[in-house]
């Protein structure tokens, strides 16, 4: 959290109010003079993470002056046309489990891609050149729209549909869960990971009550086994740092 000189650009980070979001927002301060988030409610089964946004937005202002003075406007969408498609476990309650194909069930077909086309249209509006998401093929929960050949065939059709020169960046694309903490405390000390143990909100069931090391979920479901099994590595790689 020293102040660096910024790249005199504008982003637009992917925001949902969970760890790899959060962690991707801080990445962006740390390097764009302006940031603005954009998070989309489509009915998720953990629309608790979409209350998680703006106070941790909050608590990322009062932690760092820098980022207070980068971090711009909020912008939340309606998705809820993704709800409608159905037959995921993300917005039902269908089980959480694995298909024939090897795609788990809270797979929902094109959100990663609606989203991407969403958040391009709100970056024109705003002038904002630079979008970043969180995707990861590293810890790759088999969703093919988060692979990296995904989203740059996305930047090409942005670019083409839009008239536009954008840049999507994925910082955590080839990180691992244990070293998205350790990005999160590179970019903000330990009491930005402690923002994201206490704030930020991952868990499929949207268990926001029970309470782990690694924060709070249900800590069965599959993105609460791999937030907890990337904080637990993290901490055997960096013991000195446990709370
Ligand atoms: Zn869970």
């Amino acid at each position: 959290m020293t102040e660096v000189e910024a790249i005199d650009r504008s982003a637009l980070v992917l925001f949902s109010g969970g760890q790899d979001s959060t962690t991707c927002l801080a990445w962006a301060l740390e390097r764009y003079r302006h940031v603005e988030t954009i998070g989309f409610d489509y009915g998720q089964r953990h629309a608790v993470e979409l209350t998680c946004r703006a106070p941790i937005r909050d608590a990322m202002r009062r932690l760092s002056p820098v980022w207070n003075a980068r971090l711009g406007d909020d912008h939340l969408l309606d998705a809820s046309v993704i709800g409608k498609i159905g037959n995921t476990a993300l917005t039902s309650d269908a089980a959480i489990e694995f298909d024939a194909e090897g795609l788990p069930t809270t797979f929902v077909p094109g959100r990663n891609l609606l989203f991407l086309v969403l958040a391009g249209a709100v970056a024109v509006r705003r002038h904002l050149t630079i979008v970043v998401g969180g995707m990861c093929e590293t810890d790759f929960s088999g969703y093919p729209d988060c692979r990296d050949d995904t989203v740059k065939a996305m930047q090409v059709a942005l670019n083409l549909g839009m008239n536009r020169r954008f840049a999507l960046e994925t910082p955590l694309m080839w990180l691992d869960k244990a070293a998205t903490w350790r990005l999160a405390e590179a970019l903000g000390d330990q009491v930005f990971v402690d923002l994201i143990r206490e704030q930020t909100h991952t868990c499929y069931l949207g268990d926001h009550v029970t309470r782990h090391a690694w924060g709070f979920g249900c800590g069965t479901c599959p993105a609460c086994l791999l937030r907890a099994r990337g904080y637990e590595t993290y901490r055997s790689i960096f013991p000195g740092k446990t709370t």
